[in-house]
């Protein structure tokens, strides 16, 4: 069974590990590139990064980054004044230079993490959702700036007002992206957040028309509780006026989707949720184990 997952960072990599342990399942990630960013000279694509770490099983504690690193070339970059904020672990460091060096060379992103993946093993397909330059940004009350800005430098404390995918409309899908959701059995939207992390993904011109033809498209809600696990997704979906709790996670996919999978703890929003089949199970899926049964779930449908 051929499955594609849009994916943003750590909650889509984490139901991307449960889809990939499935034997039956040939697994395409199409991964979040709004949040790239150039830090200390580097080519920074978190989501693609996470993705791959996740499926190798040598994520950070957090979800994020590398497991077991450390932070030395971060602390010595101190002495010179410059700003560390923006963490990047000594593990970490050897992606971002590869990644950085082969772009140099004109290399593009989807080869480089091809090859990045096949480092770690990895043998689902982890495409970029683009080559093309794409930057999400948000408006706040003092105007608009950057993802990483808004999310590691002011720690997603703004309130969002709008979102913008700079470069979108000039993008193309990434090579293999638009035929891997057209032959795909099933398209999975994880469980990221929808406007920061998946709507990045469908402004890529001709991927929301993609996947609005394909017959079969589940969307994991990233909500337990009506609250995210991590990060600001309920708080923007509210303040971008797409309301609260799963009706902001339908709103946020409105026509795109045909079920909705949501928590055991938000059962209640089950009635009420028009337009959709919605799924109640149980949605935490830190635990690998746990993921693989959501997965399981997700394809026997
Ligand atoms: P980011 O790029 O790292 O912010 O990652 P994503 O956009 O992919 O994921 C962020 C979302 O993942 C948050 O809204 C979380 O609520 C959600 N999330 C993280 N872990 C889990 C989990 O175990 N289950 C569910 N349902 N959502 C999760
Ligand atoms: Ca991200």
């Amino acid at each position: 069974m051929r499955v594609v997952e849009l994916s943003g960072g750590v909650g889509g990599a984490r139901l991307a590990r449960g889809l990939a342990a499935l034997d039956d399942v040939e697994l395409t990630v199409v991964v979040n590139v709004g949040d790239d960013a150039e830090n200390h000279g580097f080519h920074i694509s978190p989501d693609v990064d996470t993705v791959i770490y996740t499926l190798a099983g040598v994520e950070g504690p957090q979800g994020w980054g590398r497991a077991w690193d450390t932070f030395n070339f971060n602390t010595e970059l101190a002495r010179f004044g410059v700003d560390n904020t923006f963490r990047l672990g000594d593990l970490d460091l050897a992606l971002k230079v590869f990644r950085t060096v082969e772009m140099a060379k004109g290399t593009p992103l989807s080869k480089v993490t091809s090859a990045a993946a096949d480092g770690f093993g990895v043998s689902a397909a982890v495409l970029p959702a683009t080559d093309d330059r794409l930057r999400t940004e948000v408006r706040l009350d003092d105007g608009w700036i950057g993802f990483q800005e808004y999310f590691v430098a002011r720690g997603h404390r703004d309130v969002v007002h709008e979102v913008r995918f700079i470069g979108a409309d000039r993008a193309v899908p990434a090579p293999g992206v638009v035929e891997a959701i057209a032959t795909a059995d099933l398209v999975v939207i994880g469980p990221s957040n929808p406007p920061l992390s998946v709507w990045p993904i469908l402004a890529v011109p001709g991927l929301r028309p993609a996947v609005d033809e394909h017959p079969a498209v589940v969307a994991v809600s990233p909500l337990i509780g009506g609250k995210t696990v991590k990060g600001p997704a309920d708080r923007v979906m509210s303040s971008l006026g797409l309301g609260t709790g799963n009706h902001a996670v339908v709103d946020s996919y409105r026509g795109l989707i045909d079920r909705l999978v949501i928590d055991n703890t938000d059962s209640a929003d089950a009635a009420s949720l028009r337009d959709v089949e919605v799924v109640v199970t149980d949605t935490l899926i830190t635990d690998p184990k746990q993921a693989t049964r959501l997965a399981r779930e997700l394809v026997e449908g």
